[in-house]
């Protein structure tokens, strides 16, 4: 299938994305009290979701960038996760917040969630996901905050892509 972004349709405006991303910095600023966080941004999906979240937490803060790949350039995942780049200073004692664009099946997440806990021993762990899409999970992974559920759709925009496009639209499409 071919996207275009004429056939895009709004799932979520740009005007909803931002409202809820302050919501849930809102609870994360209010369960850190001030506290230094280490947010670990997965590339390349949850960069926009990073500097619009982190933006609006007023905790000192520090920021990592890990990359792993599922999907390819295909629309479903590989069921594979491939660690691209996950050099990570060390974590332990910290408060570690990893962002990520979306939990689907959530090899991804736990991948990543066994990968800190068998290397670091953190004083306290959170996945924080934009969206979240239950009905395709084959895991038992469950982020402890995110701003959307999303349903069996293929979602574009603010950060997710198809074929390396659409990262940069201000709100979250999908091809009807
Ligand atoms: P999981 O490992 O949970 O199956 O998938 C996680 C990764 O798959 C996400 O980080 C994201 O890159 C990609 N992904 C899953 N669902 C979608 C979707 O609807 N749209 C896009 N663009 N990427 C998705």
């Amino acid at each position: 299938m071919e996207i275009k972004i004429e056939d895009l349709k709004v799932l979520f405006s740009e005007e909803q994305i931002k409202a809820k991303i302050k919501e849930l910095a809102k609870e994360m600023n209010d369960f850190y009290k001030g506290e230094e966080v280490i947010a670990i941004c997965v590339l390349k999906g949850s960069v926009l979701f990073m500097s619009d979240l982190t933006r609006e937490l007023n905790m000192p803060l520090k920021m990592e960038f890990i990359r792993l790949s599922s999907y390819g350039s295909s629309m479903t995942t590989s069921g594979k996760v491939n660690a691209v780049d996950i050099k990570l200073p060390d974590l332990n004692g910290k408060n570690v917040l990893i962002v990520e664009d979306i939990v689907d099946t959530g090899l991804t997440a736990k991948f990543l969630i066994d990968f800190i806990h068998m290397n670091f021993q953190v004083k306290t762990f959170k996945f924080c996901s934009l969206l979240d899409k239950k009905i395709t999970r084959k895991t038992d992974v469950e982020p402890d905050y995110y701003c959307f559920d999303v349903d069996d759709k293929f979602v574009v925009g603010y950060g997710l892509d198809y074929d390396g496009y659409f990262r940069n639209l201000k709100y979250i499409g999908y091809k009807e």
